[in-house]
């Protein structure tokens, strides 16, 4: 089968989670599934196979799991990106919208060097939000950002072109309308 087949075949969709009238992809079932974990992590880290990646920024927590893995495939070391009040040490700190108020994440000050080059990475993208949040973070401390990279991209919500217009390339493997 496609990658696209397969990793469409291994994500379930939930109707009415977390709320009425949302569809949650959850992976958890790509995850579980070998076969479609290993080629969703493979199509993720081969356009840098080779390069120089420093660093791989995971978002809690899906991206901790995905970008735990495309670290380690590429030689890279890894950085939690959280939701605030979970790390130990000084961090920075950015506030974001959600749909109702004000969130804030956080990542360790020391997480990256500047200039040191890095991939943003998630599990989906819908309207950018987060990932937006992220980039901020990682500019903030004067990380290079490479590209962010989803499994999953809603396109109708208009992340991918929020991203772009800061200037980070995005790659996604799979679109859901
Ligand atoms: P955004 O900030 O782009 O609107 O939302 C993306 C964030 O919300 C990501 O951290 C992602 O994990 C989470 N998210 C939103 N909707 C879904 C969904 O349907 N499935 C999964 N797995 N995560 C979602």
């Amino acid at each position: 089968p496609s990658l696209e087949d397969t990793l469409l075949a291994s994500i379930r969709t939930i109707p009415d989670y977390p709320k009425p009238g949302i569809l949650f992809r959850d992976i958890t079932t790509l995850l579980g599934n070998a076969r479609a974990f290993r080629r969703a992590i493979d199509e993720l880290v081969h356009p840098y196979a080779g390069q120089k990646v420093d660093k791989i920024a995971g978002i809690e927590a899906r991206g901790f799991i995905l970008g735990g893995a495309v670290a380690h495939q590429l030689s890279a070391g890894f950085v939690p990106i959280r939701k605030k009040g979970k790390l130990p040490f000084d961090t920075v700190r950015v506030a974001y919208s959600l749909e109702y108020g004000l969130d804030e994440m956080e990542m360790h000050k020391d997480g990256v060097a500047p200039g040191e080059k890095v991939i943003l990475v998630d599990d989906l993208i819908a309207t950018g939000g987060t990932a937006e949040a992220a980039v901020k973070l990682l500019r903030q401390i004067g990380a290079d950002i490479l590209a962010a990279c989803f499994v999953i991209d809603l396109p109708d919500l208009g992340g991918r072109a929020k991203l772009e217009a800061l200037g980070v390339p995005v790659r996604t493997l799979i679109g859901f309308e």
